[in-house]
Protein backbone atom coordinates (compact mmCIF):
# COMPACT_ATOMS: atom_id res chain seq x y z
CA UNK A 1 0.00 0.00 0.00
CA UNK A 2 2.58 2.18 0.76
CA UNK A 3 4.81 1.12 -1.66
CA UNK A 4 1.57 2.33 -4.34
CA UNK A 5 1.68 5.46 -2.97
CA UNK A 6 5.10 6.36 -3.07
CA UNK A 7 4.89 5.46 -7.08
CA UNK A 8 2.18 7.78 -7.59
CA UNK A 9 3.77 10.53 -5.48
CA UNK A 10 6.88 9.56 -7.77
CA UNK A 11 5.05 9.64 -10.86
CA UNK A 12 3.16 13.18 -9.48
CA UNK A 13 6.59 14.96 -9.46
CA UNK A 14 7.41 13.31 -12.87
CA UNK A 15 4.59 14.96 -14.46
CA UNK A 16 5.07 18.26 -12.67
CA UNK A 17 8.52 18.37 -13.83
CA UNK A 18 7.63 17.29 -17.02
CA UNK A 19 5.21 20.21 -17.24
CA UNK A 20 7.60 22.42 -15.90
CA UNK A 21 10.13 21.67 -18.34
CA UNK A 22 8.27 22.13 -21.30
CA UNK A 23 6.95 25.35 -20.08
CA UNK A 24 10.18 26.35 -20.11
CA UNK A 25 10.80 25.49 -23.14
CA UNK A 26 7.63 27.32 -24.77
CA UNK A 27 8.68 30.29 -23.11
CA UNK A 28 12.54 30.52 -23.73
CA UNK A 29 11.47 30.07 -27.79
CA UNK A 30 9.12 32.22 -27.30
CA UNK A 31 11.41 34.99 -25.92
CA UNK A 32 13.61 34.30 -28.12
CA UNK A 33 11.54 34.96 -31.10
CA UNK A 34 10.44 38.18 -30.08
CA UNK A 35 14.78 38.98 -29.09
CA UNK A 36 15.34 38.33 -32.46
CA UNK A 37 12.72 39.91 -33.97
CA UNK A 38 13.85 43.02 -32.19
CA UNK A 39 17.55 42.70 -33.35
CA UNK A 40 16.23 43.03 -36.62
CA UNK A 41 14.42 45.95 -36.33
CA UNK A 42 17.83 47.47 -33.94
CA UNK A 43 19.54 46.09 -37.73
CA UNK A 44 17.41 47.66 -39.95
CA UNK A 45 17.92 51.41 -37.76
CA UNK A 46 21.30 50.71 -37.79
CA UNK A 47 21.29 50.59 -41.42
CA UNK A 48 19.26 53.43 -42.18
CA UNK A 49 21.42 55.83 -39.80
CA UNK A 50 24.55 54.73 -41.54
CA UNK A 51 22.67 55.94 -44.66
CA UNK A 52 21.30 58.83 -42.73
CA UNK A 53 25.78 59.42 -42.29
CA UNK A 54 26.43 58.87 -45.58
CA UNK A 55 23.86 61.40 -47.20
CA UNK A 56 25.33 63.76 -44.80
CA UNK A 57 28.90 63.22 -45.92
CA UNK A 58 27.66 64.15 -49.18
CA UNK A 59 26.23 66.69 -48.08
CA UNK A 60 29.16 67.84 -46.23
CA UNK A 61 32.06 67.64 -48.98
CA UNK A 62 29.75 68.82 -51.74
CA UNK A 63 29.71 72.12 -48.97
CA UNK A 64 33.22 72.08 -48.80
CA UNK A 65 33.56 71.76 -52.19
CA UNK A 66 31.41 74.89 -52.81
CA UNK A 67 32.99 76.69 -50.27
CA UNK A 68 36.16 75.87 -51.93
CA UNK A 69 35.14 77.04 -55.51
CA UNK A 70 33.50 80.34 -54.01
CA UNK A 71 36.93 80.79 -52.11
CA UNK A 72 38.74 80.49 -55.32
CA UNK A 73 36.53 83.14 -57.30
CA UNK A 74 36.85 85.78 -53.98
CA UNK A 75 40.81 85.21 -54.69
CA UNK A 76 40.12 86.27 -58.60
CA UNK A 77 38.64 88.80 -57.34
CA UNK A 78 40.82 90.02 -55.05
CA UNK A 79 43.87 90.10 -57.99
CA UNK A 80 41.44 91.72 -60.27
CA UNK A 81 40.58 94.87 -57.82
CA UNK A 82 44.00 95.13 -57.33
CA UNK A 83 45.29 94.87 -60.92
CA UNK A 84 42.52 97.41 -61.98
CA UNK A 85 43.50 99.82 -58.65
CA UNK A 86 47.32 99.64 -59.78
CA UNK A 87 46.35 100.74 -63.33
CA UNK A 88 44.12 103.69 -62.39
CA UNK A 89 46.94 104.91 -60.07
CA UNK A 90 49.35 105.07 -62.73
CA UNK A 91 46.46 106.82 -65.21
CA UNK A 92 46.10 108.76 -62.87
CA UNK A 93 49.64 109.70 -62.42
CA UNK A 94 50.09 110.11 -66.22
CA UNK A 95 47.36 112.14 -65.98
CA UNK A 96 49.14 114.70 -63.12
CA UNK A 97 52.14 114.64 -65.60
CA UNK A 98 49.74 115.79 -68.04
CA UNK A 99 48.03 118.61 -66.54
CA UNK A 100 50.96 119.78 -64.93
CA UNK A 101 52.76 119.91 -68.47
CA UNK A 102 49.87 122.03 -69.65
CA UNK A 103 50.18 124.72 -66.70
CA UNK A 104 53.75 124.71 -67.66
CA UNK A 105 53.07 126.09 -71.35
CA UNK A 106 54.30 122.68 -73.00
CA UNK A 107 51.75 120.09 -75.37
CA UNK A 108 49.83 123.38 -75.79
CA UNK A 109 46.65 122.79 -77.08
CA UNK A 110 45.52 125.04 -80.40
CA UNK A 111 42.57 125.34 -81.78
CA UNK A 112 41.85 125.28 -85.17
CA UNK A 113 40.60 128.17 -86.56
CA UNK A 114 40.19 129.09 -82.58
CA UNK A 115 37.18 127.07 -82.79
CA UNK A 116 35.95 125.03 -79.67
CA UNK A 117 36.99 121.36 -79.37
CA UNK A 118 33.96 119.16 -78.86
CA UNK A 119 33.21 116.07 -77.04
CA UNK A 120 30.03 114.76 -77.06
CA UNK A 121 29.72 112.00 -74.71
CA UNK A 122 26.79 109.02 -75.33
CA UNK A 123 26.10 106.01 -72.87
CA UNK A 124 24.04 103.16 -74.94
CA UNK A 125 22.26 100.78 -73.55
CA UNK A 126 21.02 102.12 -70.60
CA UNK A 127 19.34 103.41 -68.04
CA UNK A 128 21.13 100.52 -65.63
CA UNK A 129 21.75 100.29 -61.79
CA UNK A 130 25.38 102.67 -62.78
CA UNK A 131 23.03 105.28 -63.77
CA UNK A 132 23.12 107.59 -60.96
CA UNK A 133 26.70 107.20 -60.34
CA UNK A 134 27.40 108.06 -64.16
CA UNK A 135 25.16 111.25 -63.70
CA UNK A 136 27.08 112.42 -60.68
CA UNK A 137 30.34 112.44 -62.35
CA UNK A 138 29.12 114.56 -65.22
CA UNK A 139 27.71 116.98 -62.57
CA UNK A 140 31.41 117.40 -61.16
CA UNK A 141 32.81 118.28 -64.31
CA UNK A 142 29.55 119.95 -65.14
CA UNK A 143 29.44 117.77 -68.06
CA UNK A 144 26.43 117.19 -70.53
CA UNK A 145 26.08 113.93 -71.97
CA UNK A 146 23.83 112.01 -74.17
CA UNK A 147 22.10 108.47 -73.33
CA UNK A 148 20.23 106.52 -75.75
CA UNK A 149 18.39 104.14 -73.73
CA UNK A 150 16.56 101.46 -73.82
CA UNK A 151 13.59 99.51 -72.17
CA UNK A 152 15.30 98.24 -68.96
CA UNK A 153 15.00 97.36 -65.50
CA UNK A 154 16.20 100.88 -64.44
CA UNK A 155 13.34 102.78 -66.89
CA UNK A 156 12.73 105.14 -63.34
CA UNK A 157 16.16 107.08 -64.14
CA UNK A 158 15.35 108.11 -67.48
CA UNK A 159 13.67 111.33 -65.58
CA UNK A 160 16.92 111.90 -63.58
CA UNK A 161 19.25 111.90 -66.61
CA UNK A 162 16.51 114.29 -68.45
CA UNK A 163 16.16 116.74 -65.49
CA UNK A 164 19.90 116.80 -64.80
CA UNK A 165 19.97 118.79 -68.70
CA UNK A 166 21.27 115.11 -70.54
CA UNK A 167 19.63 114.38 -74.07
CA UNK A 168 17.80 111.51 -73.71
CA UNK A 169 17.62 109.81 -76.92
CA UNK A 170 16.25 106.54 -78.52
CA UNK A 171 18.40 103.35 -79.03
CA UNK A 172 15.83 100.47 -79.12
CA UNK A 173 13.20 98.99 -77.00
CA UNK A 174 13.71 95.18 -77.25
CA UNK A 175 17.63 95.75 -78.87
CA UNK A 176 16.87 91.91 -79.68
CA UNK A 177 18.91 92.18 -83.38
CA UNK A 178 16.71 89.62 -85.00
CA UNK A 179 13.86 91.29 -84.16
CA UNK A 180 14.34 94.20 -85.08
CA UNK A 181 16.54 93.63 -88.01
CA UNK A 182 13.99 91.18 -89.74
CA UNK A 183 12.05 93.86 -91.40
CA UNK A 184 11.95 97.43 -91.71
CA UNK A 185 7.95 97.37 -90.60
CA UNK A 186 9.35 95.35 -87.23
CA UNK A 187 12.20 98.01 -87.02
CA UNK A 188 9.79 101.18 -87.27
CA UNK A 189 7.32 99.58 -84.60
CA UNK A 190 10.35 98.93 -81.80
CA UNK A 191 11.12 102.47 -82.66
CA UNK A 192 8.06 103.51 -82.16
CA UNK A 193 7.96 101.70 -78.52
CA UNK A 194 11.08 103.23 -77.15
CA UNK A 195 10.18 106.50 -78.42
CA UNK A 196 6.34 105.97 -76.67
CA UNK A 197 7.87 105.17 -73.55
CA UNK A 198 10.38 108.01 -73.12
CA UNK A 199 7.71 110.62 -73.69
CA UNK A 200 5.64 108.61 -71.33
CA UNK A 201 7.78 108.95 -68.55
CA UNK A 202 9.60 111.94 -69.33
CA UNK A 203 7.46 114.61 -71.42
CA UNK A 204 10.50 114.23 -73.94
CA UNK A 205 9.80 113.97 -77.41
CA UNK A 206 12.82 113.14 -79.14
CA UNK A 207 13.82 112.48 -82.82
CA UNK A 208 17.47 112.16 -82.21
CA UNK A 209 18.42 108.12 -82.01
CA UNK A 210 21.58 106.04 -82.52
CA UNK A 211 20.82 102.14 -84.26
CA UNK A 212 21.86 99.07 -81.71
CA UNK A 213 25.14 97.96 -83.42
CA UNK A 214 25.69 101.43 -85.83
CA UNK A 215 24.65 102.09 -88.89
CA UNK A 216 27.64 100.05 -90.28
CA UNK A 217 26.89 96.83 -88.34
CA UNK A 218 26.56 93.77 -90.64
CA UNK A 219 25.16 91.22 -88.25
CA UNK A 220 21.58 92.47 -89.43
CA UNK A 221 22.62 90.72 -92.76
CA UNK A 222 21.91 87.67 -91.13
CA UNK A 223 18.32 88.68 -90.49
CA UNK A 224 17.75 90.59 -93.38
CA UNK A 225 19.57 91.71 -96.50
CA UNK A 226 19.79 95.39 -97.03
CA UNK A 227 17.96 96.08 -93.96
CA UNK A 228 20.62 99.08 -92.95
CA UNK A 229 20.32 100.60 -96.12
CA UNK A 230 16.32 100.74 -96.38
CA UNK A 231 16.40 101.55 -92.49
CA UNK A 232 18.85 104.34 -92.85
CA UNK A 233 16.91 106.12 -95.96
CA UNK A 234 13.90 105.80 -94.41
CA UNK A 235 14.99 107.44 -91.27
CA UNK A 236 15.76 110.54 -92.81
CA UNK A 237 12.55 110.58 -95.15
CA UNK A 238 10.43 109.93 -91.84
CA UNK A 239 12.11 113.14 -89.85
CA UNK A 240 14.74 111.06 -87.71
CA UNK A 241 18.19 111.73 -87.28
CA UNK A 242 20.42 109.13 -86.18
CA UNK A 243 23.81 109.54 -84.64
CA UNK A 244 26.77 106.84 -84.95
CA UNK A 245 30.17 107.43 -83.52
CA UNK A 246 33.81 108.30 -84.36
CA UNK A 247 35.56 106.97 -81.10
CA UNK A 248 34.72 103.72 -79.47
CA UNK A 249 35.52 103.21 -75.76
CA UNK A 250 35.84 99.52 -76.77
CA UNK A 251 34.01 99.14 -72.95
CA UNK A 252 32.32 96.94 -75.06
CA UNK A 253 34.67 94.70 -76.81
CA UNK A 254 34.47 92.14 -74.20
CA UNK A 255 32.88 91.28 -70.94
CA UNK A 256 35.20 92.66 -68.49
CA UNK A 257 37.28 95.27 -70.14
CA UNK A 258 39.55 97.43 -67.73
CA UNK A 259 39.58 101.27 -67.07
CA UNK A 260 42.71 101.51 -68.34
CA UNK A 261 41.77 99.71 -71.76
CA UNK A 262 38.60 102.06 -71.90
CA UNK A 263 40.63 104.96 -70.54
CA UNK A 264 43.56 104.53 -73.58
CA UNK A 265 40.74 103.64 -76.42
CA UNK A 266 39.45 107.09 -76.01
CA UNK A 267 42.49 108.47 -75.62
CA UNK A 268 43.72 107.12 -78.60
CA UNK A 269 40.26 107.41 -80.34
CA UNK A 270 40.15 111.21 -80.27
CA UNK A 271 43.68 111.74 -81.19
CA UNK A 272 43.94 114.85 -83.83
CA UNK A 273 39.58 115.17 -83.75
CA UNK A 274 38.28 118.55 -82.85
CA UNK A 275 34.74 116.84 -82.66
CA UNK A 276 34.14 113.21 -80.78
CA UNK A 277 31.27 110.96 -80.58
CA UNK A 278 32.68 109.11 -77.74
CA UNK A 279 30.76 105.39 -77.45
CA UNK A 280 30.28 104.24 -74.08
CA UNK A 281 27.63 101.81 -72.62
CA UNK A 282 25.56 102.45 -69.64
CA UNK A 283 24.71 98.77 -68.20
CA UNK A 284 24.91 97.04 -65.15
CA UNK A 285 28.25 95.25 -66.15
CA UNK A 286 29.84 98.06 -67.13
CA UNK A 287 31.39 99.66 -63.77
CA UNK A 288 34.85 99.56 -65.81
CA UNK A 289 33.18 102.28 -67.96
CA UNK A 290 31.97 104.07 -64.48
CA UNK A 291 35.95 103.68 -62.99
CA UNK A 292 37.31 105.19 -66.04
CA UNK A 293 34.99 108.08 -66.97
CA UNK A 294 36.68 110.25 -64.25
CA UNK A 295 40.09 109.81 -65.99
CA UNK A 296 37.99 110.15 -69.63
CA UNK A 297 36.76 113.83 -68.60
CA UNK A 298 39.80 115.06 -67.00
CA UNK A 299 41.91 114.21 -70.20
CA UNK A 300 39.46 115.48 -72.59
CA UNK A 301 39.68 118.79 -70.00
CA UNK A 302 43.36 118.49 -70.46
CA UNK A 303 43.47 118.63 -74.19
CA UNK A 304 40.90 121.35 -74.38
CA UNK A 305 37.27 119.88 -75.18
CA UNK A 306 34.12 120.92 -74.17
CA UNK A 307 31.24 118.63 -73.21
CA UNK A 308 28.15 118.91 -75.11
CA UNK A 309 24.93 117.07 -74.76
CA UNK A 310 23.33 115.82 -78.84
CA UNK A 311 20.23 117.92 -80.27
CA UNK A 312 18.82 117.79 -83.61
CA UNK A 313 20.99 121.22 -84.82
CA UNK A 314 24.44 119.05 -84.14
CA UNK A 315 25.91 117.63 -87.18
CA UNK A 316 25.65 113.94 -87.17
CA UNK A 317 28.20 111.58 -87.45
CA UNK A 318 27.30 108.64 -89.85
CA UNK A 319 29.35 105.29 -90.76
CA UNK A 320 29.32 103.72 -94.27
CA UNK A 321 26.23 101.17 -94.46
CA UNK A 322 27.60 97.65 -95.19
CA UNK A 323 24.06 95.80 -95.59
ZN1 LIG B 1 23.22 98.94 -77.89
Amino acid sequence: MIKLFNRRIVSLFLSIFCFVLFFSLCLSVFYQSSLSAELDAAQKDVKSLNGQISGLNDDKSEAENLLREKDRKLKEADGMINRQTTELESLKKELDKLKSQNEDGENEVSLPFGNTKIAYLTFDDGPSKNTPAILSVLENYNASATFFVINSQCNEYMERIAAAGHTLAMHSYSHKYEEIYESEEKYFEDLDMIHNLILELTGVDTNILRLPGGSSNMLSKEYCTGIMTKITESLTKRGYIYFDWNVDSADASSLDVSPGKIFDSVKKGVEGKDEVHILMHDTNSKTSTLQALPLILDYLVSQGYEFRAITPNTQPVHHTVHN
